[in-house]
């Protein structure tokens, strides 16, 4: 878009930079920021992005170009007075022939269940509406969201800056019946299910946050061995906790020794529904059992240590069941079932 408006350059760039879509207090302060224009020649310069966005707007009531035109630059996510806007054809103005910035403009992953979770939490605690991407709680998000282990490479600039974690706060507006407005119209389905599994929950979502956040400062251990795709993407605390309940269950001294004992005593079985693998697959399955680690996942803590008591020896169908159901059945609930069906 060629322009020789110098206020719609540069909400244009600061939209740009801001990931395609902004609240107006970051807008403002992006544009101060640029350097580019001499505030001194106006009384209130704030106001003349707001009445260049408007203009240039076919959610506002001044607009007056053609609708989905040249001259439509903007869209308000959520109406006007909501002070959320959005660069229309994002993808369109972004060049991509300049190689330095290539790195700063490839895409962001999706949002994962943990991330969603933790940008969840935020918003529980701190509604979008009454603070800005600025919220110390928010640059903190952001800032951890980089350090989990998620994304595997997560080489990019632009990686859940604090403009990209407090948009995705706002995606939630769109659940939230206290919400007077009709919220963001876009995003995901992984959105909608984790607020519909805490919204009413907001303490153990809470809980489940914390042992995230924790998670953090944990030794990781090479866990990918026993790393099922389709129960990482389903396990409703999300990746970071799978994988811990994975280590915890595969890798420590206790889980050995829990084994050891059993092979002792000669107890080498499924402690539900007594599968031996030995017995079924002979050679190929001696000394083979899983260990499935009790203590729910959103209540781990830094640094406690694993009991003897705290595994339960399953075979990989029953430990499957038990990962099913919140909170997680009893080795005695599954036996019941078991017995019962
Ligand atoms: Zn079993
Ligand atoms: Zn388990």
């Amino acid at each position: 878009m060629q322009t020789n408006n110098l206020w719609v350059y540069e909400i244009i760039e600061a939209l740009k930079k801001l990931g395609g879509q902004a609240s107006l207090i970051d807008l403002y302060n992006m544009v101060e920021e640029s350097g580019n224009t001499d505030f001194s020649k106006y009384i209130d310069w704030k106001s003349q992005i707001r009445k260049n966005i408007y203009i240039h707007s076919s959610n506002a009531d001044i607009f007056k170009y053609t609708v989905g035109g040249e001259m439509d630059l903007f869209y308000s996510i959520d109406g006007k007075g909501k002070g959320i806007w959005g660069l229309r054809n994002f993808e369109r103005n972004t060049p991509n022939d300049n190689t330095t910035q290539t790195v700063e403009k490839k895409r962001n992953p999706a949002w994962k269940r943990d991330e969603l979770i933790l940008a969840l939490d935020l918003y529980f605690r701190h509604n979008p509406n009454h603070i800005s991407s600025k919220h110390e709680e928010v640059v903190k998000l952001g800032k951890l969201l980089n350090s989990l282990p998620i994304h595997g490479n997560q080489a990019n600039a632009n990686f859940r800056n604090p403009n990209g974690v407090y948009m995705k706060m706002c995606n939630f507006l769109r659940f939230d019946p206290n919400y007077k407005g009709k919220g963001l119209e876009r995003g995901s389905k992984l959105e909608e299910e984790v607020w519909d599994k805490f919204y009413n929950d907001k303490n153990k979502l809470h809980n489940i946050a914390q042992s995230i956040i924790s998670s953090v400062n944990y030794e990781k251990e090479e866990v990918s061995k026993s790393i099922s795709i389709d129960e990482e993407e389903e396990f409703p605390e999300g990746k970071v906790l799978y994988r811990l309940h994975k280590q915890r269950e595969r890798n420590s001294n206790v889980v050995k020794k829990k084994k050891q004992i059993a092979i002792e005593e000669n107890k080498l079985k499924c402690e539900i529904c007594k599968f031996d693998f030995f017995k079924t697959y002979g050679d190929l399955g001696e000394g083979f059992i899983e260990c499935h680690h009790t203590i729910p996942v959103s209540n781990y803590k830094e640094n406690t240590k694993t009991k003897l008591n705290d595994l339960v020896l399953v075979c990989s169908n029953c430990h499957r069941m038990l990962h099913r159901k919140r909170p997680w059945l009893s080795k005695e609930q599954l036996q019941d079932l078991l017995n019962s069906n």
